[in-house]
């Protein structure tokens, strides 16, 4: 069984119809930001495109290795920067292909900071001002104290050609 098997969920479609994420994904990654603060923890939402049910996939944040490999290139560092490891990317890329996901949305903290979309976070999401991954969208956790303050899923404007952010939250 391979491991993310255990974060399988099924999203409860009535309670999606308003929030793209159904409580118990953003409980996931809420606990995966707490987790890891006052690192950024960061992961994806793999959405099956059979059942349109969603997994939440933990992703090892590298970025204090890279950091340490070379700080001059590298100055930021685990508290202000995530790099998701090749070894995870290489899961996703076989759950996209092997097993019929789409890429839904990835996710990062930012301990001590607003849930705004950095330009660093603009760079990696966008090309030559198109998307890096079409339909992907990107869902930023705001986290204080280990506490979760807000989170924003910023989405593709196509018209606009920009992303555009919405504040989620779990309903009760
Ligand atoms: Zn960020």
């Amino acid at each position: 069984m391979l491991k993310y098997d255990k974060l399988h969920y099924k999203t409860n479609n009535k309670e999606n119809r308003g929030n793209m994420y159904s409580s118990n994904i953003l409980k996931q990654i809420f606990s995966h930001s707490t987790e890891e603060y006052p690192f950024e923890c960061c992961g994806v939402v793999m959405e099956s495109t059979a059942s349109d049910e969603q997994t939440v996939f933990r992703c090892k944040n590298i970025q204090n290795e890279i950091h340490k490999a070379d700080p001059e290139k590298n100055p930021r560092d685990a508290h202000t920067a995530y790099s998701i490891s090749p070894v995870d990317l290489l899961k996703i890329h076989r759950m996209m292909h092997k097993q019929h996901y789409r890429l839904k949305a990835i996710y990062h903290s930012h301990p001590d900071n607003k849930a705004y979309f950095s330009k660093e976070d603009y760079s990696f999401a966008a090309l030559n001002d198109e998307p890096t991954y079409p339909g992907t969208d990107y869902i930023i956790v705001s986290i204080a104290k280990k506490r979760v303050e807000e989170t924003v899923c910023f989405s593709w404007d196509s018209k606009y050609k920009k992303f555009s952010g919405r504040t989620i939250s779990i309903t009760y």
